[in-house]
């Protein structure tokens, strides 16, 4: 059985997620450190947290690994806490946006960046082959508790210039970041507005994925309140979201092209940023870079090319000169320097050009993605007259010399071919569409 997805271990809770699953996590971590180190150990609001988090800690110490527990934070603290501590490694114990049943654990390197899909691997692997070491009573792992929220959210205030005066509406989704990000945005000088912000893993006042359906009550209140903007965090506060002063859903690639022109240099993105971005980095001297999509990826690709920011169009943003690992706190903090110095925020998203979108699924047989994604790579470049670029960096993205272009790719989780397409032109777009979904379909049937 596969243990980790996409974003570490995650399913619900005694289904998948149990605590002799998490005490074996322990062990197989403590194993792959050779029972060396200290291992950071945070977890998120969930009712399941702490049971999982005593688990797997039970299991670290039982494989001679000390352990500094630092409590309820959101994810980006274990991210930020592991190299500052000079730690071997991190766990955090959450299931991020998913809904309350579900939890999940996530691991990070000495470094701050989480485990590359080969470690993730090795774990299992000990797990499978039950290939623990265990140290006897006279070297058992230590543990001890430790806030380190005072020393993050100074190390974060001193790397931004926030001029004060701001009105935000921040709505942490009773989530990890309820007690630190409306704190740290009084602290540089907001006037804040919380909703959704005392933790509690029952999520009651939203659901904890930060979709514009989610954050009606969001933009309700930044418009009448007369807000500057609002902020909003997944349940872990990995991810930033952001409404203008107009009450809008500030869109992702905006966002992301809004925050990648501040820093200019090479910015880091994945396969299915918008071409915008691209365009809009020229102007300022910049280049993108484009990875898998994954932050795990992304970080890779900051460290590899010397990037100076990463971000994915889910809200998911790295700052490298702070932290290897998506950090939604540190996120609002910056999207509030730019809006201090230059907003309204609205203004600076409209500027940025949108082109025309299509974003469709596929319904496909788990079985038979594989075979599908190789005749997409195969034959579908054939289906277009005009000249056309072909890059398999993640599924397949063709791209017209207009810039607009279509990526197929299969969804990691469920059992769907994903097409996204962009174009400068509703017709162009429809034309790519037309001809991928036929293609596709016409596939799946064949197989
Ligand atoms: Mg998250």
């Amino acid at each position: 059985m596969r243990l980790f997805g996409t974003s570490g271990i995650r399913g619900k809770f005694k289904e998948k997620l149990t605590a002799s699953l998490a005490l074996n996590v322990g062990k197989a971590i403590a194993t792959y450190l050779k029972g060396e180190g200290e291992v950071i150990v945070g977890y998120d609001p969930r009712t399941s947290s702490q049971l999982i988090e005593n688990a797997l800690s039970a299991g670290l110490m039982e494989g001679g690994c000390d352990i500094i527990k630092i409590g309820m934070v959101p994810t980006p603290l274990v991210g930020y806490a592991t190299p500052k501590l000079k730690a071997k490694a991190g766990v955090m114990i959450t299931a991020s946006h998913n809904p309350p049943e579900y939890n999940g654990i996530k691991v990070w390197n000495h470094n701050g960046m989480a485990y590359s899909p080969a470690q993730e691997k090795e774990i299992e692997r000990i797990i499978q082959e039950k290939d623990y070491i265990t140290v006897d009573w006279d070297n058992l792992g230590s543990s001890e508790h430790l806030n380190i929220t005072k020393m993050y959210m100074e190390d974060v205030i001193e790397h931004v210039k926030v001029k004060a005066g701001l009105k935000v509406v921040v709505d942490c989704g009773c989530g990890a970041a309820s007690y630190i990000t409306p704190a740290i945005l009084r602290m540089v000088g907001c006037e804040v507005l919380s909703l959704n912000c005392q933790p509690d893993g029952f999520f009651p006042g939203r659901d904890p994925e930060p979709t514009p359906e989610n954050l009606k009550d969001l933009m309700d209140v930044v418009k009448v309140s007369g807000a500057d903007l609002g902020i909003a965090h997944d349940g872990d506060a990995d991810r930033m979201v952001a409404v203008d002063e107009k009450g809008r859903f500030a869109d992702f690639d905006k966002l992301l092209t809004l925050i990648a022109r501040e820093k200019g240099g090479k910015i880091i993105t994945t396969v299915d940023a918008s071409i915008s971005l691209d365009e809009c980095l020229k102007e300022v001297d910049g280049e993108v870079i484009r990875t898998k999509v994954g932050d795990v990826h992304v970080a890779e690709a900051l460290i590899r090319e010397g990037g100076s920011f990463g971000g994915e169009p889910s809200g998911t943003w790295l700052h490298p000169e702070f932290s290897l690992s998506p950090d939604g706190i540190f996120s609002a903090l910056k999207l509030i320097e730019i809006v201090s110095e230059k907003g309204p925020l609205s203004k600076l998203l409209d500027e940025i050009p949108s082109y025309y979108n299509i974003r469709d699924k596929i319904p496909c047989p788990d079985t038979k993605k594989d075979n599908v994604m190789e005749k997409v790579k195969e034959q579908l470049p054939q289906q277009f007259t005009e000249k056309i670029q072909i890059d398999n960096i993640d599924g397949v993205r063709i791209s017209l010399e207009d810039n607009s272009w279509v990526l197929i790719r299969p969804s990691g989780t469920e059992s769907y071919i994903r097409v996204r397409i962009e174009a400068k032109r509703e017709e162009t777009a429809r034309k790519l569409h037309n001809i991928s979904r036929s293609f596709i379909e016409k596939t799946i049937r064949g197989l």
